[in-house]
């Protein structure tokens, strides 16, 4: 049987070229060996499995080729490249400071680094996870990696660049390497595939890196274990998704289809799908989120290109994020995120997602109705200005507010004002076709009763009966505030004010007001100062005077001569005479009258009937 060797180490790249993904690493090193500006010390940060170790010994052999080609790449022929090819080059030191990190093993490796290379031009210093030094151990390489000799070249790498000290980071030449795009890591990956004589179905290589997250010696390992699980050396795209435990994709289309559709069964019973699969309920939080986000880049041709899936994924991106609209994906990606950040504190985690998902189902329906309310708000506004009543303009301008205006209140509960907020909406229907067809009659309606309800209390009370009455005598409501002709101003005296109050409250009667209004009016007022006092019963009631407040004072202030004058209309419930209703309260009350009834009643041994 013949020694497997991991592909990792297999097709661990020899040559800069066939480094995959860090072309910018390559092409500047190579260049600097070209012209001969080859830094003395060099930091190479980035995750783990992307190139860094491979890129230095790279970089090791290709400086010590002793017949190097225009292109710039070792031979891999001549002696140097042969004692590296076989692990025997005495020019390259490997120390691996994650285990060797004490003082002890830099002073040894700075002892190695006095004698000058047997044979070769340069001798390569490797230390792997420098940041894992000890601070001593820091302070006794900084001498020699300031001076080094004219043969010596360090290479440092690291994941965490953060950790590295100032002093060191200042003396080396510092390249950041890329996280490994899975394009670039499946194509990669095919190739192998093919040297091996595997047959693997493309989706399948894309998963794996994908699954890698930008690290090709993962994405290797996983390759081989694929390989080693597969039947006939064919890699299918499911058994890949069995083997490394993936959630499929289509899940989260599935899904999101359910959701921007509304259905919260349907989103609940993939949930449990996925769940009785063995999946974890928080990774599948994390993939919607992940999958949220994909469709929002996609609503913008410029983002893209940030959109990391196979092309078969992308067009099916494309395609879902045409129909999920911008506002339900920030409001989704917000949900989501909560969902995910209290995961780990919910008690019961399978209802936390569940809950998450019903509210995503709701989103559609709910932005439906923002979308509306909104254009409810543009056509409050547009109304506004036909409502004398409310405005506090001055009576002058009441006056001279077109009379069309009027007929408009009494359609307010026809299709006038039903119009007006469902003509503006047509627009993001459009834009939405997929939505169109379900949450659209009731969120309409809704508006339409919301709108009804903003056209003020008092007109709404109106029983409809008395609507065309309303019509009718709408004229007289424009010129409430008209002072009689050449009428002087009269003092503002109770009596006055009585007079012109009652006035005030027939010409509102003629008008067809409410009840409430009414009643108010028809309150008993006091003065106090330049303020009028009255005393309510409730809320409602001071609403109804607050609405016609302005109006009120306009029509008074045009007749008596009080400029400051105001009414403080305060709610005062007065004592009601409660009249006895149960047997229990009548026995009570007839006892209060007569107290020989308690004594009768005790006597016999008597009870109330309840
Ligand atoms: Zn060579």
């Amino acid at each position: 049987m013949d020694h497997f060797v991991v592909s990792a180490r297999k097709y661990r790249p020899v040559t800069f070229d066939s480094v995959v993904g860090q072309s910018h690493i390559t092409t500047t090193l190579k260049n600097a060996i070209r012209t001969n500006h080859l830094a003395q010390a060099f930091l190479f940060c980035g995750p783990r499995g992307v190139g860094k170790t491979t890129c230095a010994r790279i970089l090791a052999k290709t400086i010590n080729c002793q017949n190097l080609g225009d292109d710039v790449e070792a031979c891999g022929e001549c002696e140097s490249c042969v004692s590296f090819q076989n692990n025997a080059s005495f020019n390259i030191h490997e120390l691996d400071a994650a285990s060797n990190n004490s003082v002890e093993d830099i002073r040894n490796l700075i002892d190695q680094v006095r004698y000058p290379p047997q044979t070769g031009k340069y001798k390569i210093y490797i230390i792997d996870e420098v940041h894992m030094l000890s601070q001593a151990a820091f302070n006794a390489f900084l001498k020699t990696l300031e001076e080094p000799p004219a043969y010596a070249i360090f290479i440092l790498a690291t994941t965490e660049k953060h950790k590295i000290l100032p002093t060191i980071l200042s003396r080396c030449q510092i390249f950041d390497f890329n996280r490994i795009q899975s394009k670039d890591i499946a194509h990669h990956l095919a190739d192998i595939a093919q040297k091996e004589g595997i047959n693997a179905e493309h989706e399948a290589l894309e998963l794996i890196g994908q699954k890698a997250d930008g690290g090709l010696r993962d994405a290797l390992s996983m390759f081989d274990l694929n390989v080693t699980f597969s039947t006939n050396n064919h890699l299918t795209y499911a058994a890949v998704l069995e083997n490394l435990h993936i959630l499929d994709y289509d899940y989260y289309f599935k899904i999101t289809d359910a959701l921007t559709a509304g259905s919260i069964a349907r989103s609940l019973i993939l949930f449990d799908e996925i769940l009785r699969k063995g999946f974890d309920g928080h990774l599948f939080v994390i993939g919607l989120l992940e999958h949220f986000r994909n469709l929002l880049v996609c609503k913008d041709p410029a983002t893209v290109t940030l959109l990391q899936v196979s092309e078969s994924a992308e067009r099916k991106y494309l395609e879902q994020s045409l129909m999920a609209e911008l506002s339900f994906l920030l409001s989704a990606l917000s949900i989501t995120g909560q969902c995910d950040i209290n995961y780990k504190s919910a008690k019961n985690q399978r209802l936390h997602v569940e809950i998450c998902l019903m509210k995503l189902a709701n989103l559609p329906q709910v932005l439906q109705l923002h979308s509306l309310a909104a254009v409810d708000e543009t056509a409050k506004k547009k109304v506004e200005p036909q409502q004398p009543l409310n405005s506090p303009a001055a009576p002058s301008q009441a006056t001279t507010v077109p009379l069309p205006a009027v007929p408009a209140h009494g359609q307010s509960n026809g299709s006038a004002y039903a119009n007006a907020p469902a003509q503006p909406a047509a627009v993001p229907q459009q834009a939405a076709p997929q939505q169109a067809a379900h949450p659209q009659p009731a969120p309409q309606h809704a508006a339409t009763s919301r709108l009804k309800s903003t056209v003020s209390l008092t007109q709404s009370l109106t029983p409809p009966a008395q609507q065309p009455a309303k019509q009718g005598n709408a004229e007289p409501q424009a010129d409430y505030a008209a002072v009689p002709n050449g009428a002087k101003k009269e003092e503002l005296t109770l009596a006055n004010l009585q007079r012109f109050w009652y006035e005030f409250s027939q010409k509102r009667l003629q008008a067809g007001n409410s009840t409430t209004e009414q009643i108010t009016l028809n309150r008993e007022i006091q003065l106090n100062g330049a303020t009028i006092e009255i005393a309510l019963d409730n809320d409602h009631q001071q609403d109804a005077v607050m609405n016609m407040r302005y109006e009120l004072l306009g029509f008074l202030k045009a007749r008596l001569d009080s400029p400051k004058l105001d009414i403080n209309p305060r709610v005062a419930p007065q004592e009601v005479n409660r009249l006895p209703y149960t047997p229990a309260e009548k026995f009570n009350f007839l006892a209060e009258k007569n107290p020989y009834l308690l004594e009768l009643k005790q006597a016999l041994g008597l009870d109330v009937d309840f």
